[in-house]
């Protein structure tokens, strides 16, 4: 079977309503980066997503839900630090760990938390309340590789996917943020698309279970496996492209200030750059280069989430 891509009309959400009640898989955008959908409470659908992705079973997977009553539904408590940040950045690309509700099956069945949000998409909310349940979604390419930003990324990576819904790309490009709000300190494990700054103001102090990941250090903990979002070439982070030799089959990814001739260039501004790093990836892949040389960037915090991705990326 081959996937269709669809226009995300009446006629679109209907047939992707009828596949997820089906218990199979639908494609959808979302601000982030394209999920690949799932009823939540269908064992047999979270089975597809799980073979089609390739993805490891210890992985687990975020829910999208429509609204704070959803979430709250998914959670066996929802304490008042998860009302304020709801508040704050719902819908938005914040997915919040909290305990799971002792009853629920299918997603996450054998883990004691789940993890949820509600994505800021017009698409993805339409599909959500037209469909009526949670969709547990990652993102909507095979396991380890780069994460999709087009509904075409998507076909790319997963030919068998039976429906994608074509939003246009992602506005951020870049994975939520993956606060754990079951500690005493709400602690960061994944981050993403929203900043420390922005997040701190309403929860205080965050503890950083994940170490800098600039060098792509391995990890503690599950479901954040060393090597991802990787493209085919091998990638390698250095401090200045602007002085590094530049072998055969080379490309180079960096971005404005740190320009050298024949370079994929993107902003300095790590909101703009984040946008787009996936596509670039994906560009630099289909040219057909061997290595992939990537400026490091700025140790600031506002590049914390870049930083993270390029350092999976390049994780042997
Ligand atoms: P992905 O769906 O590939 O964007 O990744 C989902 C990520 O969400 C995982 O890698 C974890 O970091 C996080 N996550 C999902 N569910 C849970 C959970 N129950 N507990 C902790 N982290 C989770
Ligand atoms: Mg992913």
């Amino acid at each position: 079977m081959t996937g269709r891509v669809v226009a995300p009309d009446a006629a679109g959400i209907a047939e992707a309503v009828e596949l997820l009640r089906a218990e199979s898989v639908v494609a959808f955008p979302t601000e982030t980066v394209y999920g690949l959908g799932a009823d939540a409470f269908s064992a047999r659908a979270i089975g597809e997503v799980y073979r089609l992705k390739n993805r490891p079973s210890w992985n687990p997977l975020i829910v999208h839900v429509a609204g704070v009553p959803a979430a709250r539904a998914l959670a066996a408590d929802w304490p008042a630090v998860a009302d304020r940040l709801a508040a704050a950045f719902w819908p938005g690309p914040l997915t919040l760990v909290l305990r799971r509700a002792p009853h629920l099956t299918g997603v996450g069945a054998a883990n004691d938390t789940i993890a949820v949000r509600v994505p800021a998409h017009d698409v993805a909310l339409r599909l959500l309340a037209a469909v009526g349940l949670p969709l547990a979604a990652p993102s909507a390419n095979r396991s380890e590789s780069i994460s999709p930003t087009t509904a075409e990324h998507v076909l790319r990576s997963l030919p068998d996917v039976p429906l994608v819904l074509d939003g246009g790309p992602s506005s951020w490009g870049i994975e939520s943020t993956v606060l754990d709000l079951t500690t005493a300190v709400p602690t960061l494990l994944r981050p993403g698309a929203l900043g420390l700054r922005a997040l701190r103001e309403v929860t205080g102090a965050i503890a950083l279970r994940d170490a800098e990941t600039a060098d792509g250090a391995a990890r503690p903990s599950p479901g954040m496996s060393r090597r991802h979002y990787a493209p085919r070439a091998t990638l390698h982070l250095v401090p200045d492209v602007r002085s590094a030799e530049i072998p055969e089959k080379t490309g180079v990814l960096t971005y404005e200030g740190a320009d050298v001739p024949d370079a994929e260039v993107l902003s300095a501004d790590p909101r703009e750059y984040a946008a787009d790093l996936y596509a670039a990836l994906h560009r630099l892949d289909d040219s057909g280069v061997e290595t992939i040389l990537v400026q490091q960037p700025p140790e600031t915090e506002d590049w914390l989430a870049i930083r993270d991705r390029l350092g999976r990326a390049a994780a042997k």
